[in-house]
Formats: C-alpha cells, structure tokens, sequence
C-alpha cells in the first residue's frame, strides 16, 4: 500500500499541466540565481559570510530577543510571545476585535499559513485578503501555497485566466497585464478601506527594533503602511543582532530566491508612525511564534533554522522538481521543508518526508547559507527509525538488508543470485516486470542495469592494477608519479565537497567588486533593474524630462515631496498641473495619493553596485509618495550615491539611531513594483508605480536649497 506522501506523489507525477509549471519555474530560478551570484566578487565567501551571521545569532539567540523586544518596547511596538499556533491566532483576534476591525490585507508570510490564520479570521467574521499576486490567486481557488517563494508556481496562465474569469470578471482575457491590473484595482480598494495589516517579517533587527521585509509587488509596503494598525508574525529564528547583518543576508537572499540582486523593496520598518509622519500605521503588534522550535534549539535539527526561506533549495531538489510543492501537505515543503515540518508538527504526521529524498546534496549546493540538509534527512530518518514510526514491512526489509552487509558470504552471493536474476530483464529495459513492491519502487525511477561486476571484485581488479604501476613509477619516476598527484589532489576536492562542510568566510571584510564610475554604474544597474535614467548637465533639460513625466498624467494630481523647493512645485502648477498640497502633519493623504499618477521625491542615498534608492520617511516625505502614484520620478543628487550595498548600513544605523525623531520606515527601492507570479511573465505595476524614474543631478547644477536631511537640493528651478 502506498504511503500518504507516495500518493500525492503519484497524482503529481499524473498531471501534465503541473509538470510543465514545475519543470519551466524551477529550471528558471536556478538559471537566474546562478547568474545572479556571478555580479558578486566572491560568492562563495559572501555566503559563506551570511552562514556566519545565522551560526553567531543562534549562539547567543536569547540576548538578540532580549534586545530585539526591549527597543520594539521603546519604539512603542507591542510585543506578544505565542507559544503555539492556537496563541498567535488568538491574539490577532483579540487585537481585530479591539479595534472592531472588519477587513484585512495580508501580504505573503509563511508564519500566518502555519498557524492557519485566514480560516480563523474568517470564523471570526473578518474578512482577510491576501495581497500577494500568486496567494491572492491561490486564496481564490482555495489552495495552499506550493513553494516558499512563487506561492502559485504550480498554476498555468491559462489556469489562472480561467479562475480569474470565474471568480473576478467573465470577460477578462489571458493576458499576465491584464489579469495584473484587474487584481490591483480590486485589490487597491481593499488595502484603502481595511482596518488592519498583518505580515510576516524576513528579518528583525535587535540592535534598532526594526522588522524588515523583502517584496516585489509592494504589498508588503502597503500593509504595513496603510491600515492604521500594523500587526507582524514571525518565528523566534527571524532575529538578526545588527543592521549589517541583516544586509549580509539581504546580499544573498534575492539572488537565491529570485535571481534579482535586490529585490523591488526591502522595508524596514521601525515602531509605528511618528507624531510628524504623515502617513504609517498607529498602532503596532510583533507576535513572536514559538510553535515548537524552542524544543530544537541546540538539538540535531537547529541548523534548519539558519534557513532565510529563498526556496533555492526547492527548485534544485530533483524529488521538488518531480512532484511540487502540495505533495509535502505542508506549509513547508522541498528538501527544508522535509526537515523543518516534522521539526513542528512531529516524527508522526511529517517524518515520512524525511525519505523524499535522493540525498543527492544539490539543496545544500544551492542554499546561500550552506544548511546541511542531507545531513539531517539522514539523522531525522534515523530518528524516525528508532521511534518505530516506520512500518513492519519497511523495518523488516532494512534488517534484513543490515545483516546482509554484515555477512559477507551472504551479501556477495546474493549480489551475484540478484544480478543475475535482474540483469537480462533490466538490460532489456523492461523494469516494469519486476512484481511486487520493487516494481512499484521503480514507477517514476530508472534504476541502471547492476554491473558485471561486484564492487569487490573491482576493487580487488584495482588493487592488481595499482601495484603494477607501483613497480612501473619506482622504476621511472615522473610524469607518472605527478599524474597520482594530480589525481589525489582531485579526489581530495571531490571528498571535501561531498562532505558538506562549507568554507569559512575569509577574515576581515569581504571583497566588493570594484566600480570605478558610480553614476555610470547606477545608471546601468537601475535600468537593468526596469528602471529609466537620464544624467543631465542642465537645469533645462532637467525642468524638460519633469515636464514630460508630468504631462503624461495630466489630468491627475502630481504628489511631490517636501524637501523639493517650493518654486519646484509652484513651476509644476504654473505649468497647468495640480500638485497635491502636503497633508497635515498626522493626517491621512491615501484618497488624494491614490489618484495621484506622478509622485516625485529625492532619496537619502543611492547604490551603484545594485541600482537602488534609499528613502527614509519623516515629516513631510510620506511614505506613500513613492509607492501609490502610477510613476515615481526620484532626483538623485550625485553626491548621494555609494558604491556598495555594504557601504549603506552605517548610514541607515546612523539614521534609526540619531536625532529626535528616526524615521519609522526606511525603504531600499530597486526597480518598479513587479511580480512574474502567472505564467512566470514578468509584469510591473502591481501594486506600486508601474515606472520608476531616477535623475542623477550633477552637483553644480543641484546647489542652492538645502533639504530636510541637510542635503543638498536638486531641485533648484528658480535657479533658471
Ligand atoms: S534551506 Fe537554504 S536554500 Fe532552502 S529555503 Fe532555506 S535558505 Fe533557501
């Protein structure tokens, strides 16, 4: 009889649609993340790096919650401890009912799917949206999610355009554009009227209370931003002690996960909105889940909780590949997944996928922070065993197979009986004819013709051969013997690689690939990223390409921030457009914004090496200005670039720890919002600007007014 997991793996297996998806997505992914890494001057050392930082967490994991709470505690963030799931749920419950909250927008996260939110929120009365593109899909044909990262990879664009003209519109076509921007609109009226957001977190940062997310649609920014309370989930492993720390992993974790090497939006957020911020939530929750990890610490199986959940395992593991996601029955599934699901739910319901695997290694070949999972498959199955959880049938045969090995005689001549016996009829290639529960073993595995020969009496044939060339080198010693080098050399390497052990990082800071021009770098980056650049040595040809953005929208208002001059503004609307007055300190701007189709800011700094804007927020610079409007134009003075993504920690611990009023939310933009979740296409605008546009301002052109973080204004248009 089949096991549960055989089953669902044989109704995979069964389903052409979902071989096509799964074949197409995971060899994508691992194409682009292989090409993603090759930017990076070292990448082994860097994620031999990021494997640092999760070791060093772990080895002191108590002292980084203690810290992470108590500066959530200051920064006015209300921290709950859930032990299981039926806590964490209660608690968001308790918190919606407070609030009288009727709606909510989620953006993606693993922690909610553990603990089952969106069933109990429903039985509750309140009405949970999924914002994600790929989940909002899945929550509207009732289906869990299939991989970490590409919740709806297993689905077809065609699939999804059937839903879509079930569940949202009967006349929509096939179109990934299309089907995009019927989710936005429906969705865009969600984020507007909920009361509450919740989110996982990809990392939370002990040393500022900051709780960061990794995006590409901008969801994450809305949920976080909009509703006025902000509820985050997370598990006790997501702790990170510093800011570089977290850009050590944030180094690695898009190029795994989706081959970017950054991705759209990394959001840290940190506390809620502050009393000069216009925009931010009022109130915010952390829940910390437990759930059963806290009984792994320090045990066989704590390594899983290096994982920074990319899902690079998932796409290289041959048994993923084969059978999805949805064969694992858990929120977890792949190679991680075979270990982190029995971790959390017991040796019981889950120890079963411990064995859907070939321990072939390529999961830890791919993981950017070396997690030893073959290791631990081996041991979990050893666990399972000494539990008994496995059948009679299955321990009788390893018993068998164990004195077996320990019998020498027994062993060969069997060897020899089965070779014979299988040989002619796997010679011939007709596996199918083996009866019983071997010939089921074989569905869906090739298993070579056994050789000629016993691996004994090859070796002893080797062992001949070695010594006649022993006899041969002592008598012409050479070429020869360096060749025996060479080989032993080789073979060292390949015993090294099969052993699991990743290289430690190399002392001191890592090496950066050397970027000699960093406006001409950004430049590249930012476009290679979707973005469009323009370098201007004119205020003219500056006030030019403004003109030109705004005259594409008009008819709808122009949001632009406050650090700009206010003759910048004045100039827009003697040119005929509406531009948006800042709202009020504290008070709410998303009706106005949301009509918006230009917003124009400045940014704090930006990164060559990734093509990437950094915005805080603060008073007058909503957070919004940069996300809501269909095109979001950012004037760069070039004084604010840095080479390396490294190189912007120091400036943002620099920023959440100085001054009166830190901002509450720090943004690292890189390209416009985008999400390849139907068919694998590539489509902007999903929830954020559909364009990103950056003017790099030469310094004496950009002299004049001085902004609110005491940079240097770009925007000097009275000038002309
Ligand atoms: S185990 Fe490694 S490869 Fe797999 S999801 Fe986690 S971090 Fe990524």
């Amino acid at each position: 009889m089949k096991s549960p997991f055989n089953r669902r793996a044989s109704t995979a297996i069964a389903n052409p649609d979902l071989q096509e998806a799964l074949h197409v997505a995971t060899s994508r992914f691992g194409d682009m993340r292989k090409k993603a890494f090759e930017s990076t001057a070292a990448p082994l050392a860097l994620r031999a790096s990021a494997r640092e930082v999760r070791r060093r967490t772990f080895d002191d994991l108590d002292h980084h919650l203690e810290t992470l709470f108590s500066n959530l505690g200051k920064l006015g963030v209300q921290v709950h401890s859930a032990t299981d799931a039926s806590e964490a749920v209660k608690t968001v419950l308790d918190i919606a009912r407070r609030k009288n909250v009727k709606t909510v927008v989620k953006s993606k996260s693993m922690a909610t799917e553990e603990i089952h939110l969106n069933a109990a929120l429903k039985a509750a009365n309140i009405t949970p949206f999924e914002t994600d593109l790929g989940e909002w899909i899945l929550q509207l044909a009732g289906e869990a999610p299939s991989h970490l990262v590409a919740p709806a990879l297993h689905k077809t664009r065609e699939q999804v355009a059937r839903l879509f003209a079930d569940k949202v519109d009967p006349n929509i076509g096939d179109d990934p554009r299309e089907l995009t921007a019927a989710a936005r609109g429906k969705l865009r009226e969600e984020f507007l009227r909920a009361g509450m957001g919740i989110s996982g977190v990809n990392f939370a940062i002990a040393e500022t209370g900051t709780l960061c997310l990794v995006t590409n649609e901008g969801n994450g920014r809305l949920v976080t931003t909009l509703p006025k309370v902000h509820v985050a989930i997370m598990g006790i492993e997501k702790v990170v002690p510093t800011i570089q720390e977290a850009l050590t992993l944030l180094a690695v974790l898009p190029r795994s996960a989706t081959g970017q090497k950054l991705s759209s939006y990394f959001t840290m957020v940190t506390g809620p909105r502050k009393p000069q911020e216009a925009d931010g939530p009022e109130e915010m929750h952390l829940i910390v889940l437990d759930n059963g990890r806290s009984r792994h610490l320090g045990g066989p199986f704590h390594e899983a909780f290096y994982c920074i959940r990319c899902g690079a395992c998932q796409n290289a593991c041959p048994v993923f590949q084969t059978v999805g996601g949805h064969a694992y029955d858990s929120v977890y599934g792949g190679p991680i997944g075979a270990i982190l699901s029995p971790m959390l739910r017991g040796l019981e319901a889950s120890g079963e996928l411990s064995a859907a695997s070939s321990l072939c290694g390529a999961c830890q070949e791919a993981c950017p922070v070396f997690v030893d999972i073959p290791r631990m498959l081996i041991e979990m199955r050893e666990a399972r065993t000494l539990r008994h959880t496995v059948g009679i049938g299955e321990r009788a045969a390893f018993r068998l197979a164990g004195w077996a090995m320990r019998t020498p005689l027994v062993w060969q001549t069997g060897q020899k009986l089965i070779s014979r016996l299988l040989g002619p009829i796997l010679r011939s290639g007709k596996t199918a004819w083996i009866p019983g529960p071997a010939g089921a073993w074989l569905k869906g595995r090739d298993l070579p013709p056994p050789p000629t020969k016993s691996f004994t009496a090859r070796w002893r044939d080797h062992q001949k051969i070695s010594k006649k060339n022993t006899s041969r080198q002592e008598m012409a010693p050479g070429q020869d013997g360096e060749k025996t080098i060479e080989l032993a050399r080789r073979t060292l390497a390949i015993s090294k690689g099969i052993s699991h052990v990743p290289a430690p990082p190399p002392p001191g800071p890592l090496p950066e690939v050397a970027i000699p021009d960093l406006i001409e770098r950004f430049c590249t980056e930012f476009e290679l990223a979707g973005g469009h650049s323009y370098r201007h040595e004119s205020m003219e040809t500056t006030k030019k390409t403004i003109l030109d953005l705004a005259n594409r929208f008009s008819g709808q208002p122009i949001a632009v921030s406050d650090n700009l001059p206010l003759t910048a503004a004045d100039w827009l609307r003697e040119s005929g457009h509406e531009v948006l007055s800042l709202s009020p300190p504290g008070e709410d701007c998303r009706e106005s914004l949301s009509q918006s189709g230009l917003g124009i800011t400045d940014c704090d700094w930006a990164i060559s090496e990734t093509g990437t804007i950094i915005l805080t927020s603060g008073p007058n610079r909503p957070r919004l200005y940069s996300l809501l409007p269909e095109l979001h134009l950012v004037l760069i003075p070039e004084e604010c670039l840095i080479p390396h993504l490294s190189g912007a920690g120091p400036n943002i611990h620099g920023a959440l720890t100085s001054g009166d009023t830190p901002p509450s939310c720090v943004n690292l933009i890189t390209g416009p919002s985008r999400s390849a979740d139907i068919g694998l296409t590539l489509v902007t605008g999903v929830h954020g600007p559909c364009e990103i546009h950056a003017i790099i301002i030469p310094a004496d052109i950009g002299k004049g007014t001085t902004t609110s973080t005491g940079a240097s204004s770009p925007f000097t248009l009275e000038d002309e």
